[in-house]
Parts: C-alpha cells; sequence; structure tokens
C-alpha cells in the first residue's frame, strides 16, 4: 500500500496502531462532556476557551506549558460532592463531611476555595498541613494522615488543634498517645483499617489478608487473637489522651461504582459493632476515603456523586441496619474527583516526526515543551489522556498521534493514544484536559526543566478573570538551593 493510500483508509477506519477504545473524531474541535466540564468551551474563531477566555491568549501571556484551573469548575464539583452526599444521608439521619484531598492538588488558592465551599481539607504531610493552615483552613476542618508521620508532623498537628489525626500503626498510637500527654492536650483520632477490599476503576478485589504498607488489618491472625484492627481500637480506648472518633478506611483510587465502598462499609461497621460489645466503645464516626474516578478519556465512563452518594447510602443503611447499629457520621475524601476535571494543561507544539510502525501502519510523534516534569501519570502508572487542538480550529482531518515531552526517556508520553488535525504544527497550543489532579502535585525539576505556572480562571465573583495562583519557576529558582561554584 502507498503512504497516500494508507493515510486514506486510515482516516476512514482508524489507525491499527490505535487501541480498540479509540474512536476516530466525527469533529476534531468536539470537547467531550464526560471529559471537559461545562466551563471549557469554543469561541466563535474555533479556540478552546476557559471560562471564555482563549488558550492561546493565556499562553500569550503566561507562556507553556501552563496548568490552567477553572475555579469555577472545582467549587462547582467540590459543592456537588457536599450537597449529594448531605442528601443522600439526610433521610438516614446521619451527617457528611467531605474532606478534599489536599495531595491531589494543594496550594493556599485552593484551601481558600475548599473553605468557602465548606469542605475541610485532607493532608498527608507536613508541607500539605503548613499550607492547610496557610490558607486559611480552620484547624478543626483539617486531618493529617500518613503511614509514617514524624513525631515533629505529629506535634505541629496537635499544637494547632487539628480536628484529626488518621493514625496508621500501633507504634503511631502509642507515639500520639504520649506527645498529647506532653503538651497535655487530648489528640482526636481515627484509626485507619484495611478492610481487604480494593477497589480500581470497574472491578474490585476482596480478600481477608492485606499485603500492603497502609492501614491496620481487620482480618484476625492465623493463632488467633484479635485482629489488629481490634488491638488499635483497644488501644486507643484505653488511652486517656486519645479522643477516637471512628473508623477510616481508603479501598483505591479512580473507582468508578460504589460496591467495593459499599463491601468496605459492612467490614468496617462490622469491626465497629464488635468493638461496642468487647470494649463499650462507641465510634460515632466513619470514613470511607476518596478515589472517586474521572475520566481521563472515552473509555471512562464514571457516574455522578448524586448517584455515588445514594448508593452508598442505601448500602451503608443495609449495613447499619444487619448490626442493628445507628448510621454513623459518615466522612469522604474525594481528591481527583473535585481537582482533576478542573485543570488542563497548555503546551506549544514542537518537532513533529512520523515514524513507519508496520507495514501500512505509521505513528505520529508529537513534542510538546513538557511531557512527564509536568505530569507523570503516564510514566508512573501507564495513565491515559487526551488531547485537542487548543489554538485555532483544525484544517485537516485526524490523524494517530503520540504527544511526546522533552525530557531525556523514550517514555516521556504526555497522550499514549488521540488522533489530532493531520495539519498540526509547531507553534500549535495543544491542550491536555483531566490534568488538575496528581499532575502539578508530583511535578519535578527533571533535566532541570523548571516548573510551569498555575493560572486560575472565574467568571463568578469578585475577581472574574484569569489570574496566577503560582508563579513558575524561574532558572534562579532552579539554582537557589545549588551551593557549589
Ligand atoms: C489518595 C487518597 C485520597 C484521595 O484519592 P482520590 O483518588 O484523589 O480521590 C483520599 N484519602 C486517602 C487516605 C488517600 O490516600
Amino acid at each position: 500500500m502507498s503512504a497516500a493510500a494508507a493515510g486514506d483508509a486510515q482516516r476512514r477506519t482508524g489507525n491499527p496502531l490505535a487501541p480498540a477504545w479509540l474512536s476516530v473524531p466525527q469533529d476534531l474541535a468536539a470537547l467531550d462532556p464526560a471529559i471537559w466540564p461545562e466551563d471549557f468551551g469554543r469561541d466563535a474563531a474555533g479556540r478552546l476557551t476557559v471560562g471564555g477566555i482563549p488558550a492561546d491568549e493565556l499562553v500569550g501571556r503566561w507562556g507553556s506549558p501552563l496548568y490552567v484551573y477553572s475555579e469555577d469548575a472545582f467549587r462547582r464539583r467540590a459543592r456537588q460532592f457536599r450537597d449529594a452526599f448531605a442528601e443522600a444521608f439526610a433521610p438516614l439521619g446521619a451527617e457528611v463531611s467531605v474532606y478534599y484531598a489536599g495531595k491531589s492538588f494543594l496550594t493556599t488558592e485552593v484551601v481558600r476555595w475548599v473553605r468557602e465551599e465548606g469542605l475541610n481539607v485532607d493532608t498527608a504531610s507536613g508541607g500539605e498541613l503548613a499550607v492547610a493552615l496557610r490558607g486559611g483552613m480552620p484547624p478543626e476542618r483539617i486531618a493529617l494522615h500518613g503511614n509514617n508521620k514524624s513525631a515533629a508532623e505529629i506535634v505541629r498537628a496537635l499544637e494547632a488543634g487539628i480536628g484529626r489525626i488518621v493514625v496508621d500503626s500501633l507504634a503511631e498510637i502509642e507515639l500520639v498517645g504520649r506527645l498529647a500527654r506532653g503538651l497535655g492536650v487530648v489528640a482526636p483520632v481515627m484509626i485507619r483499617v484495611t478492610p481487604g477490599v480494593h477497589a480500581s476503576t470497574h472491578e474490585f478485589i476482596a480478600t481477608a489478608h492485606e499485603d500492603q504498607k497502609f492501614g491496620l488489618s481487620l482480618a484476625a491472625p492465623e493463632d488467633g487473637g484479635d485482629s489488629p484492627a481490634l488491638q488499635a481500637v483497644a488501644a486507643c480506648t484505653a488511652d486517656p489522651a486519645l479522643d477516637l472518633r471512628g473508623l477510616h478506611c481508603h479501598i483505591g483510587s479512580q473507582i468508578f461504582d460504589a460496591e467495593g465502598f459499599g463491601l468496605a462499609a459492612e467490614r468496617v461497621l462490622a469491626l465497629a459493632a464488635e468493638a461496642a460489645e468487647r470494649f463499650g466503645t462507641e465510634l460515632p464516626e466513619l470514613d470511607l476515603g476518596g478515589g472517586y474516578g474521572i475520566a481521563y478519556t472515552e473509555a471512562d465512563d464514571p457516574r455522578p456523586a448524586r448517584e455515588i452518594a445514594e448508593s452508598l447510602a442505601g448500602k451503608v443503611a443495609a449495613a447499619a441496619r444487619a448490626l442493628g447499629t445507628a448510621v454513623p457520621h459518615l466522612s469522604i475524601e474525594p481528591g481527583r474527583a473535585i481537582s482533576g476535571p478542573s485543570g488542563c494543561t497548555l503546551y506549544t507544539v514542537g518537532t513533529l516526526k512520523t515514524v513507519a510502525v508496520e507495514p501500512g501502519a505509521q505513528r505520529r510523534y508529537v513534542s510538546v515543551d513538557g511531557g512527564m516534569s509536568d505530569n507523570a501519570r503516564p510514566v508512573l502508572y501507564g495513565a491515559d489522556y487526551t488531547a485537542v487542538l487548543a489554538g485555532r480550529p483544525a484544517a485537516a482531518g485526524p490523524v494517530l498521534s503520540r504527544v511526546v515531552g522533552k525530557h531525556c526517556e523514550s517514555g516521556d508520553v504526555v497522550v499514549r493514544d488521540v488522533y489530532l488535525p493531520e495539519d498540526l504544527a509547531a507553534g500549535d497550543v495543544l491542550a491536555v484536559p483531566a490534568t488538575g489532579a496528581y499532575c502539578w502535585a508530583l511535578s519535578s525539576n527533571y533535566n532541570w526543566v523548571p516548573r510551569p505556572p498555575v493560572v486560575a480562571v472565574r467568571t463568578e465573583g469578585e475577581q472574574p478573570g484569569a489570574r496566577l495562583i503560582v508563579r513558575g519557576e524561574t532558572e534562579d529558582d532552579l539554582l537557589a538551593r545549588d551551593l557549589g561554584a
């Protein structure tokens, strides 16, 4: 087959190198509403807009790569979780606290959004705790997680008076108790238990024993005796410096339905009932963690917050009824489901290269001015993304493309498979959606590349328009800690 004939065939049927889930787009300008929140659109000239502001203007002002968030989308998604869960659990007589998982994307500005929308915040290190406090989050609305918290981190949390420390081991229960006593305070704690349920995307696995670093297992040891989780309840109950509020679990990430959460809730509530019976410990709270999935590509089909909340409420109510206990105060910890779809990354296209991979099948490599330093997820987890031409409308048909970064690694992929216009050229602005979670947070200076700035766009409120919320790194920033020469 000639190259031209192969090109024609690929336009009709798709490139044989493309994964089965990837469809050939009918309209290269279309923004899949499952992936792009309503805050992203196209203007009359065919340019991608964020809150009405053209993406190429944002790049003109702040350069690329550029992280752009729709503050409206972030706040709306935060409210959707807050309201959906509150409404689903209200008929059960239970209140719900939503803790935004700060590790997905946290800056002082984000803390303000979260605070103003009535959510709490989860932190997982002394650094995240410092950002939450600096951002003005009331300490009682902050939680501290971690499987290896330092004494300094625990002291900082206790001195600040944060709402809860999620304890992760028997040794840590001892340590938190000792440090609280030393400060003359009572530490509010939750126990992280591993319920033997791992969920990811469409499936969950239920096991008895867990082979992971987090939490305390619900499974009794083979030689009999109490499970580590039950021992933890006993230890917390026995220590007057600890105020045990309840049990916590987190079963995975990018989860699309409520089945796994339901089974985890059943198991954890059963432990709470056993604790009440054995030690008289009343556990008024249940935290089911985060992990609510989002659409990165057309292959993902997440359920709306309302559907998950209703399904979960049904399962928690059934479990409580079966055990004859009250429905506890519920907490959830969504991270990516709030921050992920709210952000996108803008890149400028550089080198284009078409590689003959097999007879009749070629792949176009599109190099952009960022890569694994601003989005480590494809390298770290094999994560898939998609992309669109952002600065102008397409003038030609779709070509299977792989968007790659500028780093010295052949695995430096941003978007593994996407159809982009054949007329894509150096200087075009490309937008990758759903990069709001775990991209900026995981960014690095690999190859001494400075980290990009973060811009937030708001259409409502007192400050409509686009503004910088984190400036980009400069060469001086890169060299600031280098003590040589
Ligand atoms: C990572 C994490 C979350 C958030 O996960 P998402 O997938 O971003 O929702 C919540 N709770 C705990 C304990 C976590 O470790």
